[in-house]
């Protein structure tokens, strides 16, 4: 078996030739001028659903969150710690994204936590945390939940002021996009006919 540590290099090596090795490269550039993305994404953790790898993005094109089943958890002003809320607050009013993804998928193991498909041996934080999705719980059938959750945290997305204030100036566009693992097909969901919709 291949050293993983010895692939990461390699593909470290094949980074830094594309993007840093030469002069004004992407790299300088970002780092001299700062990043200027325009699409921030709320994404999952799991390991197959990288929004970068999938959209075949560059370095800083896309401003990135990504948490156990890619939830935006309601506005709440206490002392949890609202990481998500801190990148979305930083995407938003600082970096003024002009689009907010939220990027689920399909077969999402936090999803299943939701639901109780899958026992946890181990868990401190899991169940807390994806009991932020709760209200998504219409079915035992993990994709339907998983994009109702989106739906929610789309709703969420919208208590918070900054958030509802650039959407309703048109300077802030919302989505919700899911991702089929097996079939590598993204859907778009399109408001007017309430459903999913695959991208040709
Ligand atoms: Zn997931």
């Amino acid at each position: 078996m291949k050293d993983l540590t010895q692939n990461i290099k390699e593909g470290y090596k094949k980074f830094r030739k594309k993007y840093a090795a030469a002069d004004h490269s992407l790299m300088e550039k970002l780092g001299v001028e700062g990043q200027h993305p325009e699409i921030m994404i709320v994404a999952c953790s799991d390991s197959r659903v990288d929004p970068a790898l999938i959209l075949q993005c560059d370095p800083g094109d896309l401003f990135v969150v990504r948490n156990v089943a890619n939830i935006v958890p309601k506005y709440a002003l206490d002392e949890s710690h609202h990481g998500t809320c801190a990148a979305l607050e930083f995407g938003v009013c600082y970096l003024e994204v002009k689009n907010l993804v939220l990027f689920g998928h399909s077969q999402c193991g936090g999803i299943n936590a939701l639901i109780g498909k899958d026992s946890l041996h181990q868990d401190d934080f899991i169940s807390n945390w994806v009991a932020n999705a709760k209200e998504a719980k219409i079915s035992k059938d993990t994709d339907t939940v998983a994009k109702q959750s989106l739906k929610q945290s789309r709703e969420n997305c919208l208590e918070f002021p900054w958030i509802k204030q650039r959407i309703d100036a048109g300077k802030l566009q919302l989505d919700l996009w899911f991702f089929d693992i097996k079939s590598g097909q993204l859907e778009i969901f399109d408001e007017q006919a309430d459903e999913f919709l695959p991208v040709t």
